[in-house]
């Protein structure tokens, strides 16, 4: 099973990711959680990536194809694996394309400017291992504490009020071709991200039963 995740900034790919991933036992990468790492360890693709990330603007797609081609040569990833995050332009797409990898279906997880702007704001994310809360939508059992890993809940850098309309513009212009891009190609299953977390991970669950 190969998937790709498409939606807006805090559309819930990271959260639907990391439901599919403990079902089905395969690994999610998301090029945000791994150039964020980069960042934090001042790697050189993380000097290269700060600035853009801190703007709400896209890394450069020469950058991100280069770490998400070392990541899908990982043996881990031969069986199966869901994109979150990538790809998010069509240059990044038609690199997966020429790569080789044969997507089984994308998830386009559609949601409204005015929900993402709050439920970004209500985001936490923990600092260890990335894995991603809502203080109201779906809070962790002890305040700030990540549920998985114990480590520490924060907000993103980029989730700052002005940021995000920033990240929005760019999702608009650069991303959301993809959709196009995708149904072009007979791949894409359009999801209603719903309020309620679990209404969205059962409509995602039937698009993955049928591919079963
Ligand atoms: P995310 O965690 O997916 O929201 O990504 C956070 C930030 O990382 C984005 O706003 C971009 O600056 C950068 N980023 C993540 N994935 C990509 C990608 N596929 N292409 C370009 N920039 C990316």
């Amino acid at each position: 099973m190969k998937l790709i995740l498409l939606g807006a900034p805090g559309a819930g790919k990271g959260t639907q990711a990391e439901i599919i991933c403990d079902k089905y036992n395969i690994p999610a990468f998301s090029t945000g959680n791994i150039l964020r790492e980069a960042v934090k360890n001042e790697t050189e693709t993380g000097l290269k990536a700060k600035e853009y990330m801190d703007a709400g603007a896209l890394v450069p797609d020469e950058v991100v194809i280069a770490v998400i081609r070392e990541r899908l040569e990982e043996p881990d990833a031969q069986a199966g694996f869901i994109l979150d995050g990538v790809p998010r332009t069509v240059a990044q797409a038609e690199a997966l394309e020429q790569m080789g990898v044969d997507i089984s279906r994308v998830i386009n997880i559609n949601v409204s400017d005015e929900d993402i702007v709050k439920r970004l704001s209500g985001r936490r994310v923990c600092e260890t291992c990335g894995a991603s809360y809502h203080t109201i939508y779906k809070p962790s059992k002890q305040p700030n504490i990540c549920d998985r890993c114990n480590g520490r809940l924060i907000v993103r850098k980029d989730d700052e009020p002005s940021t995000i309309l920033a990240r929005l513009k760019t999702y608009h212009e650069q991303t959301e071709p993809l959709i196009e891009f995708y149904r072009k190609r007979g791949k894409l299953a359009e999801v209603e991200g719903a309020e309620d977390l679990s209404e969205t991970t059962a409509r995602v669950a039937k698009v993955l039963e049928a591919l079963e």
